[in-house]
């Protein structure tokens, strides 16, 4: 005999990037499985596979191209939401080195924002020259593919990230599309920079929009109020 199947229901997402509605059906048993053996991996080109997939399953999206990483991190967060629970713990150590105290935290991911949504895609480095760059956000791709085995040097990684997210560059006579001019001249024009200069593209990065939550928690051992951070997906599931 057949048995009986289940609906699942269908909720409205906002995309942040763009404000655009799609729709969402929570995970099954059986995706949310394969993503915590991803998890558990602590792999993060398995974990990024993992995430990838359940979203275009539960979104009904062809591919990802479009989407930016602080989509991708929200659309996931809500599917957690509707799928699992809208409640994350988590549990935060006192910022007293001293005090070692751990104190759990609840969050709700409704609380859950994203932060400078309105970020400066295009930034001028040198005023005489005009010299600039304009940046991507870096894809899921482009950080499943960043090398980071123990042998990899940080600043190594950083520049070919960097690197993959450079849209053009530009001086007061020209717009040079980028990623057509090759990556070792996109090197060479990065090497080429002050450090100064370099700071500023590295900052863009870091300012980034991302899943973000800010909670002031008092420490359950010292009493001390510790302000918590979250920022990006990451911070979320560790
Ligand atoms: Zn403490």
């Amino acid at each position: 005999m057949a048995l009986p199947r289940l609906n699942t229901p269908k909720y409205k997402v906002k995309l942040p990037s763009t404000g655009k509605e799609i729709s969402m059906r929570p995970f099954l048993v059986k995706e949310e499985k394969i993503l915590m053996i991803a998890l558990e991996s602590q792999d993060v080109e398995q974990i990024s596979e993992a995430v990838k997939n359940i979203i275009m399953s539960c979104y009904g999206l062809d591919d990802l191209s479009e989407l930016t990483g602080f989509d991708i991190e929200y659309l996931f967060l809500q599917l957690r939401a509707k799928s699992v629970g809208e409640i994350i713990s988590l549990q935060t150590k006192c910022q007293d080195e001293k005090c070692g105290g751990v104190t759990p935290l609840e969050i709700n991911i409704d609380d859950i924002e994203i932060i400078n949504k309105e970020q400066e895609r295009t930034l001028l480095l040198d005023d005489d020259s005009g010299v600039g760059v304009t940046l991507n956000y870096p894809s899921l791709e482009s950080i499943a593919k960043l090398d980071l085995s123990e042998e990899s040097k940080v600043i190594d990684v950083i520049m070919s990230l960097i690197v993959e997210c450079i849209d053009t560059i530009f001086d007061n006579d020209n717009v040079y599309d980028a990623q057509s001019e090759g990556k070792d001249e996109i090197l060479a024009f990065l090497e080429s920079l002050s450090s100064e200069q370099f700071g500023k593209v590295q900052r863009f990065f870091q300012e980034a929009p991302a899943v973000y939550y800010k909670q002031d928690v008092s420490c359950v051992k010292c009493n001390n109020e510790n302000t918590i951070e979250l920022r990006g997906l990451n911070n979320f599931f560790t």
